[in-house]
């Protein structure tokens, strides 16, 4: 596991770590290795002392909803070029998990979201990311494509392309959602996806 670390990718690859060679504090090379009262490896810098430690990362998204259809963006970017998504980005410094979702939904739709509400916490242990999904009213029906979007469409639940999403994690949160929009009752839901043993990338 730890010999496969370093292959770095940007997305559905197997990574504990992501490849640094020197100190961002001092400029010095650093080494691997487990700091003493540890129990993982670490980039270390000998020169400096610190230890450079890595964690995952936030990924916010949203569900919005306009009279009952659901926005899905066509992504312009890889991975996953043309694929559907729901808008979601990763965290910047500064932000709380709804400014970033509502953000997202604004870059990658060009639509404002309102009455945002947590819906989906779900951890993907091997690529170091916990998604944050949210429900969204949209403040109107307007949308188009941002950069990171090649289509924008408001969709029917038998509308959805179920084989042309882009990533498990929008196909779980849609699951919930078209299930628990039959009782109209949304709970939190919480869980994890992990990698499938047939696809390593
Ligand atoms: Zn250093």
């Amino acid at each position: 596991m730890l010999l496969s670390a370093h292959n770095s990718s940007v997305q559905g690859t197997s990574q504990v770590n992501f490849q640094m060679n020197y100190c961002s504090n001092c400029g010095k090379r650093v080494t691997e290795r487990i700091p003493e009262g540890d129990d993982r490896p670490r980039h270390v810098c000998e020169a400096c002392a610190t230890v450079h430690y890595q964690n995952p990362k936030i990924v916010a998204g949203c569900i919005p909803v306009w009279k009952d259809r659901l926005l899905l963006c066509r992504r312009a970017i890889e991975p996953r070029h043309g694929l559907w998504t729901l808008p979601a980005g990763f965290m910047e410094n500064g932000e709380s998990t709804e400014q970033a979702a509502t953000r997202e939904t604004r870059e990658e739709a060009c639509a404002t979201v309102e009455n945002i509400e947590l819906y989906g916490v779900f951890s993907i242990p091997h690529i170091n990311q916990v998604y944050m999904m949210f429900r969204a009213d949209m403040s109107t029906g307007e949308y188009q494509p941002g950069p990171e979007s090649l289509d924008v469409q408001l969709f029917e639940e038998h509308q959805i392309l179920w084989d042309e999403l882009a990533f498990p994690v929008v196909r779980l949160t849609l699951e919930h959602y078209f299930r628990d929009k039959k009782s109209d009752h949304f709970p939190v839901h919480v869980g994890n996806i992990h990698q499938h043993p047939a696809r390593q990338g």
